[in-house]
């Protein structure tokens, strides 16, 4: 099934790197899109554009005002809504549920900037710990999707890339397609 992410307000100057960083975490390791509340930010949509052009694949980014209704939207259409905090449950205990959960359903996974209100925690089904220490948004994203996916996503390809890199020890080599080389 899907998994997407919701950015909660977002703050254009404090944010932009981190918020950028979630995008380029979800949509490298597997997720469809990102969702975000706060200030909307054209930037972000032009880098995801920019990143999308040269190395594929169609994640979204969409702005949404309302986050409660969305989640509560999204909850009724049989979705699951999972909160990434130090404060929930380890995900060393919820592993292998949030797996199989992931076979039925559409997940949604919430991530905070600022302080995000007690309200999120209760209407998510799930708050989950990625360790219960206060570290990073973009780190809590990653290694949740690395636990869903076992490693899987670090194998991803997008076929429609215009840029493939080779792996090398010690170079950088990038392969270009056809049609990328007509752009330059
Ligand atoms: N100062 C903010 C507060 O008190 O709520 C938290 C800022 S934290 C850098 C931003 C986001 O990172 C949190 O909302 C949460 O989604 C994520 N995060 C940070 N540490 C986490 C952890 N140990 N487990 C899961 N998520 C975490």
């Amino acid at each position: 099934m899907n998994i997407v992410i919701l950015r909660l307000f977002h703050r254009k100057s404090r944010d932009k790197r981190v918020t950028t960083h979630c995008m380029l975490v979800g949509r490298a390791f597997g997720c469809s899109g990102m969702y975000y509340c706060g200030e909307e930010d054209i930037q972000l949509h032009y880098t995801l554009d920019k990143v999308r052009q040269n190395w594929g694949g169609n994640f979204f980014l969409k702005y949404i005002d309302e986050p409660k209704e969305f989640i509560k939207g999204w909850k009724k259409k049989d979705g699951i809504v999972v909160h990434l905090t130090m404060y929930g449950i380890n995900i060393l205990k919820l592993e292998e549920k949030i797996k199989k959960l992931y076979l039925e359903k559409d997940l949604m996974v919430v991530i905070g900037s600022s302080k995000v209100p007690l309200d999120f925690y209760k209407i998510a089904d799930l708050n989950i710990a990625i360790g219960h220490q206060p570290h990073s948004e973009i780190a809590a994203l990653a290694l949740f999707l690395d636990r869903i996916f076992s490693g899987k996503e670090l194998e991803m390809e997008f076929p429609d890339a215009k840029f493939k890199i080779i792996e090398e020890n010690h170079a950088k080599r990038v392969t270009k397609t056809p049609e990328s080389l007509n752009n330059y």
